[in-house]
């Protein structure tokens, strides 16, 4: 494994361009370092007994409740949470650190990666008492998982302009409409759902939050097959689906606002610039030891070239990654600095796809199920699974306007976008 240290200063020097004002400077402690180690201790021998074999999106393709459970067992979910829910109160370099590794690694995450890192946070920062003392200690042990279910049909970038409806009725609601694009939607456990409550409010004024059983009567879930052929995804169609009112989540018609909160944490993370971090490797390894026309393809000028200015891309997004840690270690929500990081990730995570196709040539584009597919036919999963990523939790147009708005105060083009 390739093994991509942070040293101070270059971060100092890089930090001064990149971040203007925002200087850093931070070297990794011995405890972060030990607990680095620890990790990668931990997932090298779980790939020698066999437990998983690395995978590119293992972050969200990867459903291994096996694995999710050993993580618990780790004490490695939840580790920023405030202790009072169960949590550690460890620091976010921690998690970061953590996750890091996971996605350096490949390993099948996906049925604790929504839960722990978006979900659990939402609860404690504005759930019920019951649904804290409920959801909490499930989500640390990995026995519940979350679909994400905001998108519909005719509903994506402008978010608030959902339809599906959440009628009162007594002590319950009744749900009728569809989502699409919901995560972990063959595995969840449970629905994160964005429903209207007030058709009759200005549109980001009438949406409410629930959390629900996704097993529930009237509920049925399609899988969606993506452009690479997998299902990590799917559509829920609600028909009177029946819910008790305690399962309204923060404060009722809030709900686009909380999302809006929640995405900003969606965006956060080394997964947007790691998620495919096994075909780097693989693609360094395979120019060193492929010979073409008698010559180690890594001597070809133009292809050192390119695998270097992805090294140089590599860094910049990992450091982009590190400050939204920071931001949140300071408490704050990291809006702009999540949606510069993603912005940023997610395009380097196509480069990386297509310049590993440009080297494998005409054999990088043969699946994994073909014998003569080179890197294990990870190049043409990579090119087609990162075309999502920078769609899913907002667009990059969409995080170029959060940009443009909050961070460099230009006026809005339209109130009608709802930043998502
Ligand atoms: C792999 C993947 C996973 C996903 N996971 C989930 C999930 O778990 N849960 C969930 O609810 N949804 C999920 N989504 C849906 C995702 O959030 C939407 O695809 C996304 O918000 C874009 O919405 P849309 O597809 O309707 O495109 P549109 O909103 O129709 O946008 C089409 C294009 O127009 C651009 N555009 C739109 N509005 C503007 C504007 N105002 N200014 C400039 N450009 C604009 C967009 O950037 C995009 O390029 C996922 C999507 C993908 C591809």
């Amino acid at each position: 494994m390739q093994q991509a240290r942070l040293h101070s200063a270059e971060f100092d020097i890089v930090s001064l361009f990149v971040f203007g004002v925002y200087h850093m400077d931070f070297e990794f402690t011995v405890e972060q370092e030990a607990f680095r180690l620890e990790v990668r201790n931990f997932l090298e021998d779980e790939i020698k007994k066999d437990s998983f074999r690395p995978m590119c999106d293992g972050w969200i393709q990867g459903f291994s409740r096996n694995f999710t459970k050993k993580m618990a067992a780790k004490g490695w979910l939840g580790i920023t949470w405030p202790r009072e829910y169960g949590g550690q109160g460890r620091s976010q370099m921690d998690r970061l650190i953590l996750n890091e590794e996971i996605l350096r690694y490949g390993a099948p995450a996906a049925c604790h990666w929504v839960a722990e890192g978006q979900i659990g946070q939402a609860i404690y920062t504005y759930g019920t008492e019951e649904q804290k003392q409920e959801m909490l200690p499930k989500i640390l042990k990995g026995e519940i998982c979350f679909g994400l279910g905001m998108s519909e049909p005719d509903t994506g970038s402008d978010l608030a302009s959902l339809v599906t409806r959440a009628v009162e009725d007594g002590d319950y609601y009744i749900i009728n409409g569809q989502k699409m694009w919901t995560t972990c939607a063959g595995y969840m456990t449970h629905i994160f759902l964005l429903a209207r409550t007030d058709p009759a409010a200005p549109k980001q004024k009438g949406i409410s939050q629930f959390i629900i059983d996704a097993k529930l009567p009237g509920i049925t879930i399609r899988p969606t097959t993506d452009i690479t052929g997998r299902e990590a995804w799917g559509e829920v169609f609600f028909d009177n689906v029946r819910i008790h009112k305690t399962c309204l989540f923060g404060k009722k018609n809030r709900g686009f606002y909380q999302i809006l909160n929640q995405l900003d944490y969606e965006r956060s993370g080394m997964e947007w610039l790691m998620g495919n971090y096994l075909l780097f490797d693989a693609i360094i390894k395979f120019s060193k030891e492929t010979k073409r026309n008698g010559t180690p393809v890594c001597e070809d000028p133009l292809i050192r070239s390119r695998l270097a200015q992805l090294q140089v891309e590599f860094e910049v997004g990992r450091m982009l990654i590190y400050r939204v840690a920071q931001v949140m270690e300071k408490g704050k929500v990291p809006n702009v600095e999540a949606a510069i990081a993603k912005t940023f990730c997610t395009t380097w995570e196509q480069h990386l796809a297509g310049i590993a196709t440009d080297i494998l040539g005409l054999y990088g584009q043969l699946w994994k199920e073909s014998k003569y597919a080179p890197v294990t036919g990870m190049a043409p999963l990579s090119f087609l699974g990162s075309k999502g990523s920078s769609l899913q939790a907002g667009s990059n147009e969409i995080l170029k306007s959060i940009v443009a708005t909050r961070g460099l105060g230009l006026p809005s083009a339209t109130q009608e976008i709802s930043y998502k």
